[in-house]
């Protein structure tokens, strides 16, 4: 923001900020006061356009009417319902229309608000799964290093961002790590999914639970399709179908956080339909309600919840888990509308019909000052800089600030700056995000303004 700007600011005593760093916030203050479309508009009136589709969870753009007016009306006729033990037939309906939307056969929802939630809901339907199936023994979680499952307990143990864990002590016992497939030394550039390799790397993670591990000790196996807060990390091909295969051969749940790629960000529905391999379980969030109502959904395959069904005590609770806000009226009325958007501009073929125009428009960065690595898959890129010693991440975030004073939003993430707009964007705005992310990038390595502390 300018310092001329004769805007008023608010009171920034009170608002603790998530993930962000609050004295340096305030004395750079960047705030929105308006969105519509592929733009926000910023407290100083510029038009910034939204590289990132907020926090990757607005695919149909900003402002939608259809939105805004289901959710009015639903407030208006039916605010609350208790979410235990009586409901409201909107549930219901948010619910087949989600499992509509699932890969065949997941088709047992449960809601929740929020992508850690549904990480951690996932985890404990996989640990009372196998309780409910006489396998209490089975109670081992596997996650991977970089993973990005939400910010709740289960969420940072299975996770493996040591930097969102360490300041909490240690969290679950029972938990490891398989090692993530970023391997820039090998495919620095490739375009889409790397070729090779993805059986190898795989087969790492039967190696380790027969080396360190007695497998049927192991509940479930949690993994993004494609890693986005870890910086965009695309698995190579055969990846995840050799995962589903070692899960499958060991009676381990496979699970996939789908809070990213859920809802039309590869291409395709669901990061299973793109790379063809069906999970036991899904986690969604973000893209469900286009961003406006928080709510999650853990999508959970037939047979699991039959099992609940058939194998719990009569008349028992079958899972003794939920939330005041579980399926709360106004975020099925939102999930309806946007499911129904979905469905009217079919926004996942508008996504994989930009994914190639997108593509190339990402690797025009490539031998620019400081890139190291360009991934994209879908509508997503990852651009990823060299490490300057001692600064870690200050290179993205200087990059991020620049972007923003030159009215592009994109985030950054360690050394990585991330493109993920909505799926509603048009060419000439993938002209305009990757143009002056190329100038900001220019413009912060010429200025050596990556002294800025990240
Ligand atoms: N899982 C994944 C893969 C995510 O990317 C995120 C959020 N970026 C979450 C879980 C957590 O979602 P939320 O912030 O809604 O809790």
């Amino acid at each position: 923001m300018s310092q001329s700007s004769p805007i008023k600011l608010p009171n920034m005593s009170n608002y603790w900020m998530p993930f962000t760093a609050n004295r340096q916030f305030r004395s750079m203050p960047r705030l929105f006061k308006a969105a519509k479309g592929n733009y926000f508009t910023s407290i100083d009136d510029r038009q910034i356009l939204d590289g990132t589709a907020g926090l990757w969870c607005v695919p149909a753009g900003h402002g939608r009417t259809e939105i805004a007016t289901a959710v009015g009306n639903q407030l208006l006729t039916l605010d609350y319902a208790p979410a235990f033990q009586s409901s409201h037939p909107l549930a219901f309906e948010a619910a087949e229309r989600v499992a509509a939307y699932m890969p065949e056969g997941l088709d047992r929802i449960f809601f929740t608000n929020s992508g850690s939630e549904s990480a951690d809901t996932a985890l404990k339907i996989a640990l009372a799964y196998h309780r409910v199936c006489g396998n209490p023994l089975r109670n081992k979680l596997i996650g991977r290093e970089r993973g990005y499952h939400g910010v709740n307990f289960g969420g940072i143990a299975v996770g493996g961002i040591a930097g969102n864990r360490k300041a909490f002590g240690n969290g679950l016992a029972g938990v490891d790590h398989i090692r993530n497939p970023l391997d820039i030394a090998k495919n620095a550039f490739t375009k889409g999914v790397p070729a090779d390799g993805g059986v190898a790397l795989a087969n790492e993670f039967e190696q380790r639970i027969l080396t360190l591990h007695d497998p049927s000790t192991i509940a479930a196996l949690i993994v993004e399709p494609m890693q986005g807060s870890a910086g965009v990390v695309v698995p190579p091909a055969g990846y995840l179908k050799r995962l589903r295969e070692i899960c499958t051969q060991y009676g381990i749940l496979l699970i996939f956080d789908e809070v990213i790629t859920g809802f039309g960000r590869l291409g395709t529905k669901f990061g299973a339909d793109y790379f063809d391999v069906i999970p036991d379980i899904i986690t969604c969030a973000k893209g469900l309600t286009n961003g406006v109502v928080p709510m999650g959904a853990v999508a959970v395959k037939r047979e699991i919840y039959d099992a609940f069904m058939e194998k719990s005590p009569a008349g028992a609770i079958e899972l003794p888990h939920g939330y005041t806000y579980s399926a709360i009226p106004i975020a099925c009325a939102a999930a309806i509308a946007t499911l129904n958007i979905f469905a009217a501009e079919r926004l996942e073929d508008r996504a994989a019909g930009l994914s190639a125009y997108f593509e190339q428009a990402a690797h025009s960065l490539k031998g620019l000052p400081m890139v190291k690595d360009i991934r994209n898959i879908g509508l997503v890129a990852g651009i990823e800089f060299e490490v300057i010693a001692g600064k870690a991440g200050a290179m993205a975030f200087a990059t991020y600030l620049k972007c923003f004073e030159m009215g592009i939003h994109v985030r950054f993430t360690g050394d990585i700056i991330a493109i993920s707009p909505p799926l509603t964007i048009e060419k000439h705005e993938i002209d305009r995000i990757f143009n002056t992310l190329a100038d900001a990038i220019k413009s912060v390595a010429a200025a050596g303004e990556v002294g800025l502390d990240a």
